[in-house]
């Protein structure tokens, strides 16, 4: 096949970009070797990427085994730009928004972070919403982005850029929300599935696990499937709605409208439910109930909510053919017999680990990392055109 020699360059850029995600930093000779190509070819992309700035160039001293700095030129390397913000990313959550500046090289660790909450009980949270995300604009370091990417929890439609369904927000679901924050930005404005931003930060964290589940346990309970290294993705924008499969016998209502949902028994105000009624006399309050756990481990009421959250997971590595779990939020908090009790029971349910080996793991929340992802993955080594005219 002959490409075009723009198209050519398009693919070279993209997977520069991509290795420096993976390989955090590298000298140019590197990148050559590990992406096969010739020293002048990978050095012109490098240059035409320090143009403009999505690449910056370090100084990095080379340490000898001894730990000493060797003498000598120190070695100049290559990283994603960290300097420099280049998207804006707003997650929208249930009380909170959180508002976080981007740079090409962002992880968790690195970025500033501006939040707001709106009142519970208002009349008009959309309004109040606007006017608190006009409020933060002005807290900003950057004036202007590349593109802004806006994490929502609930059912997106990423191919029309609208949020379907939002059970713990609903106020959110008849709103243009992108086009709100275009308003305030005037800037291309991408809405971002919540968990699937999570997932690929899980991804771009640990780019050796290439096929897992994650599922993040909080006010909800929601998941996403990475298979070979992208979001699984069917005809229905919809996918990873662990949350909401109905646990039988379970009465307790849930916020999408149904009845059942192991949501119920395993977002934190579900937890908190059921801590209340085995010990009535304790105080309701997510503290008191982590300190419990810590003291007493896997009671029967916790057991129960356990066993049911593990009964989904394990049906859907069933389905997907998938044997590693990364679990997030707030089963991570608790004390790690939690996580065991969860692991265990995963394992009983899950095919595989009669004869293969299933990983159940807890990791960290890397948001602004998965954020990252999707905006250089859409808008810096995008495989289409620029997309921005289109939103
Ligand atoms: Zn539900």
């Amino acid at each position: 096949m002959i490409l075009h020699p723009a198209r050519m360059g398009l693919l070279n850029k993209r997977a520069l970009i991509r290795q420096l995600q993976k390989a955090g930093v590298a000298s140019r000779a590197e990148l050559a070797r590990s992406l096969g190509m010739s020293q002048p070819t990978a050095g012109k992309i490098v240059d035409e990427l320090l143009a403009e700035k999505i690449l910056e160039e370090v100084e990095l001293t080379a340490v000898n085994e001894s730990g000493l700095a060797q003498l000598g030129r120190p070695g100049r390397q290559l990283r994603l730009n960290r300097s420099q913000a280049s998207f804006l990313g707003i997650q929208l959550g249930i009380r909170e928004t959180q508002l976080v500046e981007l740079p090409l090289g962002a992880t968790d660790e690195n970025v500033r972070q501006i939040s707001f909450q709106i009142p519970a009980v208002n009349k008009k949270p959309a309004a109040i919403w606007e006017h608190e995300l006009r409020a933060a604009k002005k807290k900003l370091l950057a004036k202007k982005f590349l593109c802004v990417l806006l994490s929502v929890p609930g059912v997106v439609d990423e191919t029309t850029n609208r949020l379907l369904f939002s059970p713990n927000i609903h106020w959110s679901e008849n709103l243009d929300l992108a086009a709100i924050v275009r308003r305030i930005w005037n800037a291309p404005v991408l809405l971002v599935q919540e968990e699937r931003a999570l997932a690929l930060g899980e991804h771009a964290s640990n780019p050796g696990h290439e096929d897992f589940l994650l599922v993040e346990f909080s006010d909800g309970v929601g998941g996403a499937v990475i298979v070979g290294g992208k979001p699984l993705a069917g005809s229905l924008p919809i996918s990873g709605e662990l949350g909401h499969t109905p646990v039988l016998g379970n009465r307790r209502k849930c916020g999408c409208g149904a009845t059942g949902c192991v949501e119920t028994l395993v977002s934190t105000r579900g937890l908190l439910e059921s801590f209340s009624s085995a010990h009535p006399k304790k105080k309701n309050h997510w503290p008191v109930l982590v300190n419990h756990i810590a003291e007493n481990g896997v009671e029967p009421w916790l057991a129960h909510a356990l066993d049911a959250a593990a009964v989904v997971i394990a049906g859907a590595l069933n389905v997907l053919g998938l044997r590693r779990v990364v679990i997030i939020g707030t089963l991570t908090e608790l004390a790690p017999a939690v996580l065991k009790h969860l692991s265990d029971a995963v394992k009983n349910g899950a095919l595989w680990a009669r004869f293969g080996e299933v990983e159940c793991v807890g990791a960290p929340r890397r948001r602004s990392a998965g954020l990252v992802a999707v905006g250089i993955d859409r808008f810096i080594a995008s495989e289409t055109e620029w997309p921005a005219n289109k939103l």
